[in-house]
């Protein structure tokens, strides 16, 4: 595994020199963001959130940025600025989030969560890759090149969502009621990470999901087994038939209807997708799995991120205390998922896939399937102008042209730039692989973190240039 051959190096010299005089009162302030509890999805961290969100804005317009606010959307807040002082350059909108998922369980960390310490290089805390870390290195990239030029080299609206981890519940809402004022032409979202061995990267496509619950009704109470075993429909059985059937030996979804909108790679991109520097082995130790299964005919790498999928997150039902009790149980229950790639259109899945489901069912129990959540898969076209200059501000700061990316995850809020907007996507992150985020020990290594402010500059630059 390589690590990038040198530490990022900002190609302007005066900037260079500010950010290594600053580092320490940039690392502190990027900690005095970290302790925020800003756990979205919790109603008891409300207040925290909302006090995150208006250190944010205060955070922007020390920066140097302009109309900084924290604007309602129903849920938690959006915290907009912008610099609109670069006549006839493009405008790019940054989006990052500044809410962050749960900390449990928290004897799992080796600090506390919401106190970020620095340890080996990396800050370790809760949000310190996904993604305070992130959209901290953007607002610091603007203080630095407002503190040694005076200006940004374009026009730039920062969006930065307190609901991402929640299913950004609220945001295409506030999209679309903001449509006219986000005005921009490309979007930048620094909400991803490098590939293995921290190997720069953009991410070109990421996938969609489309999330159920099965409901399965049997007798209106729990029945005896001796009493009413042999002739009644047991409702774990019939979930487990109906789970069962959703997909085939072959790794394959047997949703009638499930692949036809997915788009194949090409030739060319399985070919570039091969030549990467993944070490199947490492991975499979790494996620302590005995063996790496799935769809026939795809790579693990294809698999992992080109390709939909079927997973089952929960399942309960009956008796499940020590000891035996013999009922037949009244219902059984499931969450299931579809991770879904373009263009798949997640309320066909769901329509299928309750379609699917109801038609299973054997007789004897009453089957429901409702809609938990919905994202749309999204991308971006891998000759577009913008990801050019990325591609040429990334190496101009890391030494090394980044890779194109798949990423199996899912960030919905992708989409709706896409559709609402109808702008072009940049996903343009900066964390390490294996970097915990959602898990105990997050962390962002510095390197990457100083790099990231460095190569935002040179971006933002590569895109004035182009014009
Ligand atoms: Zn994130």
């Amino acid at each position: 595994m390589v690590a990038p051959h040198r530490p990022p190096v900002s190609p302007d010299a005066a900037l260079e020199a500010h950010l290594q005089a600053t580092r320490d009162a940039r690392l502190a302030d990027y900690q005095a963001f970290l302790r925020f509890p800003s756990i979205g999805a919790l109603p008891a961290h409300d207040d925290d959130v909302r006090r995150c969100a208006e250190w944010l804005a205060a955070a922007l317009t020390r920066a140097g940025l302009e109309h900084a606010e924290v604007a309602e959307t129903g849920g938690h807040p959006v915290v907009y600025a912008d610099w609109l002082h670069a006549p006839g350059a493009p405008t790019i909108l940054v989006y990052g989030h500044y809410d962050v998922q749960p900390v449990d369980p928290l004897e799992l960390w080796t600090s506390p969560p919401f106190e970020p310490v620095v340890v080996d290089g990396r800050m370790l805390a809760r949000g310190a890759a996904d993604d305070k870390g992130q959209i901290h290195a953007h607002v610091m990239a603007a203080a630095a090149a407002f503190a040694t030029r005076g200006r940004l080299p374009l026009n730039v609206r920062y969006v930065f969502e307190g609901e991402e981890e929640s299913s950004s519940a609220n945001l295409d809402r506030w999209l679309e009621a903001n449509r006219e004022r986000l005005a921009a032409d490309a979007v930048i979202i620094s909400d991803t990470g490098f590939f293995e061995g921290n190997v720069p990267s953009l991410t070109v496509s990421l996938r969609g999901l489309m999330y159920a619950q099965i409901d399965v009704v049997g007798p209106p109470i729990d029945l005896h087994s001796g009493s009413h075993g042999g002739v009644v429909q047991n409702p774990i059985l019939a979930l487990a038939t109906i789970l069962a059937a959703l997909k085939g030996p072959d790794g394959r979804v047997r949703i009638p209807g499930f692949y036809d909108d997915v788009v194949e790679l090409t030739e060319e991109q399985r070919a570039a997708m091969a030549a990467l520097d993944f070490d199947e082995a490492a991975y499979q130790r790494a996620i302590g799995v005995s063996a790496l299964v799935g769809e026939v005919g795809y790579s693990t790498l294809e698999r992992r991120a080109t390709r939909p999928t079927l997973d089952a997150h929960g399942i309960w039902g009956g008796f499940h205390e020590a000891g035996a009790k013999t009922i037949i149980p009244a219902h059984a229950h499931a969450k299931v998922s579809c991770r879904l790639v373009a263009d798949q259109d997640p309320a066909a899945i769901f329509a299928a896939l309750r379609d699917f489901v109801l038609a299973a069912a054997p007789p004897g129990v009453d089957v429901s399937v409702s809609a938990l959540g919905q994202g749309r898969p999204s991308r971006t076209p891998e000759d577009l102008p913008v990801v050019r200059a990325a591609e040429r501000g990334l190496e101009a700061v890391f030494g090394r042209r980044p890779i194109h990316i798949r990423e199996g995850g899912s960030i919905p809020v992708t989409a709706s730039f896409e559709s609402i907007l109808g702008l072009p996507v940049v996903l343009m992150g900066f964390s390490q692989p294996h970097e915990n985020a959602h898990a105990p020990n997050e962390w962002l290594d510095l390197d990457n973190y100083e790099g990231a402010i460095r190569a935002i500059i040179a971006t933002f630059d590569e895109i004035a240039a182009d014009g």
